[in-house]
């Protein structure tokens, strides 16, 4: 079964104590199963704090990030290359010491508009720290996925195929894919093939839609995404991601260009998500169940 889960952005811009107590609260309210908490500063986390509230609501959370262009593990320059590899470090303890069992987003680079292609050097130094930061992570049961974006916002991982060749590159367990259908539309020839082609190393899926407003209310073919994503047998969690300007801040307001206003109602939203998620599995299982039926006697 998918764990299923929402973006903290969803609900607050931030992680303080009252920001944080409100977004776990509202995620358990709507009925997810986690929260996805964004780390791209693990300093500003209170773990024990954090815990307590996931433990009084009965979720679970996992962490996602971006490094910046001062920690791009990708930049070939091992100064900055030290300092991604520590602030990895640090959003693994961080997650550690919340419970969770995920880190996504963008660790393979930093998070922002590249002017240049990447270079087999830059790659090559990516996979080196990320397989000693994947040995760190395992020691917590911890699973590193790497998310394809789209060439704004990374030049190393842009397709599905790139992840699954640095995954193997890496050579670690613990180490997995992690794919988002607002990229993949800009990205993928062909969304759902991608899907299947990722196989198990697929770890971590976003949902949401073109825009990235509610789900359905864009121009991606979500049914076949869902469909895909049981035909793979992908069993991992799902977590859904919107950006609104109503609830947004600095920096990723400036790196996602999120200037218009898709929802006000954020409790809408997310259970709106919940529902559509949870109808589109059902239907993708009852399609794979209906080909398995179908069988000439
Ligand atoms: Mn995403």
């Amino acid at each position: 079964m998918n764990k299923l889960g929402v973006h903290a952005l969803v609900w607050e811009a931030g992680w303080s104590h009252e920001e944080c107590a409100r977004a776990i609260a509202k995620t358990a309210e709507v009925g997810y199963d986690f929260i996805e908490a964004p780390a791209l500063d693990p300093s500003l986390i209170d773990v024990d704090f954090t815990r307590r509230e996931l433990e009084k609501n009965g979720i679970g959370i996992n962490f996602s990030l971006g490094l910046d262009f001062d920690s791009d593990i990708s930049s070939g320059d091992p100064e900055k290359g030290r300092r991604g590899k520590a602030k990895l470090e640090e959003a693994i303890a961080v997650c550690r010491d919340c419970g969770g069992q995920y880190i996504g987003g963008i660790l393979h680079s930093a998070f922002g508009k590249y002017t240049q292609p990447t270079t087999a050097a830059g790659v090559a130094q990516s996979v080196d720290i990320l397989r000693q930061v994947a040995e760190t992570a395992a020691k917590s049961n911890i699973t590193l996925v790497l998310e394809v974006v789209n060439r704004y916002e990374s030049n190393v991982l842009n397709t599905a195929s790139q992840a699954v060749e640095m995954c193997k590159r890496i050579g670690a367990p613990n180490v997995k894919v992690h794919l988002d259908v607002y990229h993949m539309n800009i990205e993928e020839s062909d969304t759902p093939s991608a899907i299947i082609e990722t196989g198990d190393y697929l770890g971590y899926f976003h949902t949401g839609d073109s825009h990235r407003g509610y789900m359905g209310s864009g121009s991606i073919d979500l049914a076949g995404v869902f469909r895909a994503l049981v035909r793979s047998g992908y069993q991992g969690p799902i977590t859904f991601e919107s950006f609104s300007s109503r609830v947004v801040g600095q920096p990723l307001e400036g790196i996602l260009g999120i200037w218009r206003n898709l929802w006000e109602d954020s409790h809408d939203l997310a259970t709106h998500a919940l529902m559509y998620t949870r109808v589109q599995l059902k239907a993708a299982q009852e399609a794979q169940r209906q080909a398995e039926r179908s069988k000439l006697v």
